[in-house]
């Protein structure tokens, strides 16, 4: 996910789900920002539509890169980036959890260096396996819901969208009118693209060293996808965190709350001066870290309370339900004055209320 100050947040997160590339909804242009992390440690932002955040670590003999982004176009500007920096291959690519704007652009790793492993959790490359091939289909069917909004307000294929009854403002039609254009060239690139799934899969933790330089590979539990991994650099104290950690807001809709809370603790006890999140600019302390988990916890304990004074969720519905958990303590903390920023948060905190009801349903 990212977020863009000036977005519509309500329409473009209502829109977004979490196998579509939402950044691709925002309005701006393709935009990379690149981070020197340490000697031979990069992070690359794609700040707009490019994807998520792309770190490359770089040993005395080969490359290390975590996670390849969404646009294949993208991907290949930061391959040319990494050949500015080092003559060395890239032996290694980690995708850090499923979502297809971490992976889509391993393709064009795999091209451009044929030696390439490509590691992921094993959860991780099951469902990269059961989604990824589906990427231009979905840009697609995403593109012709757009289309169909434009024309009439609304769209037959509702389940497709967070918000059933979602109505657009004329600001809203402006943002999806300017994005379409944009969005149909992004699904060109993908249309001929075959996808490249792991090729390692892993349940623990291991390490590599890529020649004085060590690269640990976590899974430290679940959070924002069933098999969220982690890459520390110990000896130069930086966590690569993916979508565990998203700044400014979490990504919630294929999330486990319940244990999210303590893959965050876990992920708290690295030894880190920086940490890369998996969309936003670098954190330079566990400020966020303990905010998310405390948002997390805040709602399995609000909901866990009403189901205990009432009924197990397998008797209720969310409506029930929702009016148990208030969030809005929270709201500041995350969003300051900003007010888009605050408009994010009561839409991300209605569905992380719904994922917690959700996995309160599967006990
Ligand atoms: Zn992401």
């Amino acid at each position: 996910m990212s977020y863009n100050s000036t977005s519509p947040w309500r329409l473009f997160t209502a829109i977004s789900i979490g196998l579509l590339a939402a950044a691709a909804l925002t309005s701006g242009q393709t935009q990379r920002k690149v981070t020197k992390l340490a000697d031979g440690v990069y992070e690359i932002q794609h700040t707009d539509v490019g994807g998520g955040n792309t770190t490359v670590i770089i040993g005395e003999r080969q490359v290390f890169v975590v996670d390849t982004c969404f646009l294949p176009s993208a991907a290949l500007q930061d391959i040319a980036q990494i050949r500015q920096w080092t003559d060395k291959p890239v032996s290694f690519v980690l995708n850090t959890h499923f979502h297809n704007d971490h992976n889509v652009g391993n393709r064009a790793y795999m091209d451009a260096f044929p030696a390439l492993t490509i590691i992921a959790h094993a959860q991780t490359k099951k469902e990269m396996d059961l989604f990824g091939p589906g990427s231009y289909r979905r840009e697609t069917k995403t593109n012709d819901v757009i289309r169909q909004l434009l024309a009439t307000g609304k769209t037959q294929d509702l389940a497709y969208f967070d918000a059933r009854n979602l109505t657009l403002t004329d600001d809203d039609k402006k943002s999806l009118k300017d994005a379409l254009p944009r969005r149909l060239a992004f699904a060109e690139e993908l249309k001929n693209l075959k996808f490249q799934s792991a090729t390692l899969s892993f349940d623990h933790d291991f390490s590599i060293d890529l020649g004085d330089r060590e690269v640990q590979v976590k899974f430290l539990g679940r959070g924002n996808t069933g098999g969220d991994a982690v890459v520390y650099l110990p000896k130069e104290k930086i966590v690569v965190a993916g979508d565990l950690v998203v700044y400014p807001l979490p990504y919630v809709l294929d999330g486990y709350p319940s244990e999210w809370t303590q893959t965050l603790q876990n992920l708290s006890q690295l030894d880190a001066d920086a940490i890369v999140p998996g969309h936003g600019p670098i954190l330079h302390d566990k400020t966020y870290l303990f905010l998310l988990r405390d948002l997390m916890k805040s709602a399995v304990d609000q909901m866990n309370a009403k189901l205990r004074d009432s009924f197990p969720a397998m008797f209720q519905t969310l409506d029930d339900v929702k009016g148990a958990v208030d969030l809005t303590s929270f709201r500041p903390r995350f969003a300051g004055n900003d007010k888009d920023l605050a408009s994010g948060f009561d839409d991300m905190a209605a569905k992380l209320i719904k994922v917690v009801f959700e996995e309160a349903s599967l006990r």
